[in-house]
């Protein structure tokens, strides 16, 4: 899968690409990951890409015919690939869209903003979706394509060290994933689960389902309503009900 970046800090996303799993999965030739300078794009003579707000106002806005060129320039060179637009106005990122970027395109184009965002028609004709990180506003789009890229490419085949890395991982399953633990047995008088220990792979998978609807439960009772509780689950609350009333009486 391709990523492409159109921003006016091309450097940012170089150093973003040139490390860690993002850099392993170019290295390995499963994704690769390019920015473009959407500066490259102006055409007068001083390369602006921004000017002041019509109606007036505070900051400046990014002109639509630069980010156009910008846009049309990637887009040709990358027929079929999907463009997003960086906003805080777009629709919440989550991990079902990442699974779905990551299942279903053959590539993405970003388009990071700057200032005070980009003028109206540039997102007119060209745009595919827009998209926001969250309810805050940032400086710019490049961290929030980042956040992106980086949450998408890992759950490409290949990508990470071990291809079930990502099956327990929190939110796949509208749950949070369970409880670790690593070396040593013993820290700070807190010990690890002795199932973890017992190389008993079904109490394993077993625990491991339990701590994944505990914690799910106390921190993100929210995600149990996306999704209602299953047979085994029911019998783990169940139980777990039935632990607690031991404690109180
Ligand atoms: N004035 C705009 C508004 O209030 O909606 C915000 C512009 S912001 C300062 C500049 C750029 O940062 C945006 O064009 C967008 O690309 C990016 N950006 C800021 N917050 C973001 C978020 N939560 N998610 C995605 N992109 C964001």
């Amino acid at each position: 899968m391709d990523f492409i970046v159109l921003t006016l800090f091309p450097e940012l996303m170089d150093s973003f690409f040139s490390h860690g799993m993002i850099s392993r999965g170019i290295e390995k030739k499963i994704i690769t990951g390019k920015s473009i300078n959407i500066r490259d794009f102006s055409t007068n003579r001083h390369n602006t890409v921004d000017d002041r707000p019509y109606g007036g106002g505070s900051g400046m806005v990014m002109k639509p015919e630069v980010l156009q060129a910008a846009i049309l320039h990637a887009k040709k060179k990358n027929p079929g690939f999907k463009v997003i637009l960086m906003s805080p106005q777009g629709r919440k990122f989550n991990q079902e869209k990442a699974l779905g970027y990551a299942a279903q395109c053959k590539g993405l184009i970003f388009v990071c903003g700057r200032y005070e965002g980009i003028d109206e028609r540039a997102f007119t004709h060209h745009i595919d979706e827009e998209i926001s990180i969250g309810d805050y506003v940032m400086t710019g789009g490049e961290v929030a394509s980042m956040v992106i890229i980086d949450s998408t490419a890992r759950l490409i085949p290949g990508v990470l060290g071990s291809s079930k890395s990502y099956k327990s991982d929190s939110f796949t399953n509208d749950r949070l994933e369970y409880a670790q633990y690593t070396r040593p047995e013993e820290f700070e008088d807190l010990k690890v689960p002795q199932i973890l220990l017992s190389g008993n792979h079904e109490k394993i998978r077993q625990w491991r389902k339990k701590s994944s609807l505990q914690r799910t439960f106390l921190k993100r009772p929210d995600l149990l309503e996306k999704r209602d509780l299953d047979a085994k689950e029911k019998i783990i609350i169940r139980q777990w009900v039935k632990e607690l009333k031991t404690l109180i009486e």
